[in-house]
């Protein structure tokens, strides 16, 4: 039987680069002034120091057939997905948050001071990516010499958003992790992410777990 599994990672297992805070602050390569540099490092380590890294994952068989994508326990129709899974027989369905105390940090200090609540922002942001990034690598060595695709979320593509409400249900996400759903589809604590990777003969050929970054334009994988 299918069964959810809960990770839990130390902060010193996850990494919050500095330079994807400054991408999430919208300062692409510009280096941020000595002011904002300090910020920055005085919010990685204020949030480093109360998050929780926790996620859940439910290793389920997937079969693609055209546009139709079916996990057993649900299916639906959807092009991207299809066209990220296919080929794949396995999937890998994941929660990942970086817990509530993050979350009363960023409305503390959405009260107290803006540049350091949209600071703590890009902070949160980069660390549940970066969080998700370490899972990926490591379920990539796992399941090895399989490859696993990018990791797609609820709202990619022609996916609704609505798939969260699943995906979350189908991991027990409320119970083994902390995460639930607003009625306006909006995960709490926000600092979250639910995904699908799937599982193939052949993947993603790179760590970065993000078409963005990458330059493999012809990538057949690509998002
Ligand atoms: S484009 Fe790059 S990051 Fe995206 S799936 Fe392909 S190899 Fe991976």
């Amino acid at each position: 039987m299918n069964t959810v599994e809960v990770i839990e990672l130390s902060a010193q297992e996850v990494e919050i680069p500095p330079h994807a805070v400054r991408r999430y602050l919208g300062m692409g390569r510009h280096q941020p002034d000595d002011a904002l540099q300090s910020l920055v490092e005085q919010c990685v380590e204020e949030f480093h120091r109360i998050a929780r890294y926790r996620a859940c994952r439910l290793v389920l068989p997937v079969q693609v057939e055209g546009e139709r994508v079916d996990f057993g326990v649900f299916a639906l129709s959807s092009r991207s997905l299809s066209k990220n899974l296919s080929g794949c027989r396995q999937a890998i369905l994941f929660a990942a948050t970086t817990g509530a105390e993050g979350e009363r940090l960023l409305k503390r200090a959405a009260v107290t001071s803006p540049a350091k609540a949209a600071v703590l922002d890009a902070v949160g942001t980069a660390a549940v990516e970066s969080f998700c990034d370490t899972l990926c690598h490591r379920w990539a060595e796992e399941y090895a010499p399989r490859s696993l695709r990018p990791r797609f979320s609820p709202g990619y593509g022609d996916v609704p958003l609505e798939l969260q409400q699943t995906l979350l249900s189908c991991l027990d996400s409320s119970r083994k992790i902390g995460i639930t759903l607003t009625r306006s589809l909006l995960m709490i604590p926000q600092k979250s992410v639910s995904a699908v990777v799937g599982i193939g003969t052949a993947g993603c050929e790179t760590n970065l777990h993000d078409c963005q970054l990458c330059d493999k334009t012809d990538c057949p994988f690509r998002m």
